[in-house]
């Protein structure tokens, strides 16, 4: 079992080797899904694997189980054998803690969306904690991800696409958000209907 304090991956230099800063991502987002869900139970995040057998992806995903004494983060993919344990992760930027635990606004709806736009909606910079918060509690559902957002959640998350789709340079990053934004409106659209 593999176990990494986060501390020690927060200050890695931008122009680092590229598999420690590859390293530090996949734990920064282990801890936000771990996070922003319930500790005390496994659940199956919408984090993909970024293992390669033999050069082609696994197909599994991020299985993250949370416990508060002590506080550290178990994971391990559901498909490969690739698992490990984070500690060091409180207080850290990473770290999406409700104040109020067990609390999820808006958590009563649930939308289905694709692997596509749950990764896209990670990549997003601008968002609230809260918006945050839903993106990394999202649960893999069968080949895609259920996203647990009501209306009024979905809105919000429509309005954070459209603003960073607006402002991004890079064309291919505009294109992968623009195809995200029409999928999310038109679920939105469903869910008004
Ligand atoms: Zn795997």
């Amino acid at each position: 079992m593999y176990v990494c304090d986060l501390r020690h991956f927060l200050d890695l230099p931008s122009d680092g080797p590229a598999p420690a800063r590859n390293l530090a991502d996949q734990l920064g987002e282990i801890v936000r899904a771990a996070t922003a869900g319930d500790p005390g139970a496994a659940w199956v995040s919408a984090l993909p694997c970024r293992r390669r057998p033999g050069r082609s992806r696994c197909p599994g995903r991020i299985v993250v189980f949370r416990s508060e004494l002590p506080a550290q983060i178990e994971w391990g993919c559901d498909s490969c054998a690739d698992e490990g344990v984070i500690t060091g992760w409180e207080g850290t930027h990473f770290d999406l803690r409700e104040p109020h635990p067990g609390q999820h606004p808006g958590a009563s709806h649930e939308v289905l969306v694709s692997d596509e736009v749950a990764a896209a909606l990670r990549t997003l910079r601008l968002l609230d904690l809260e918006c945050e918060r839903l993106v990394y509690r999202s649960i893999a559902l069968g080949d895609g991800v259920a996203l647990p957002a009501d209306e009024e959640r979905l809105d919000e998350l429509v309005g954070y696409l459209a603003a960073e789709a607006n402002h991004v340079p890079s064309r291919r990053r505009q294109q992968r958000l623009d195809r995200a934004l029409a999928e999310l409106s038109s679920a939105l659209r469903e869910m008004g209907a």
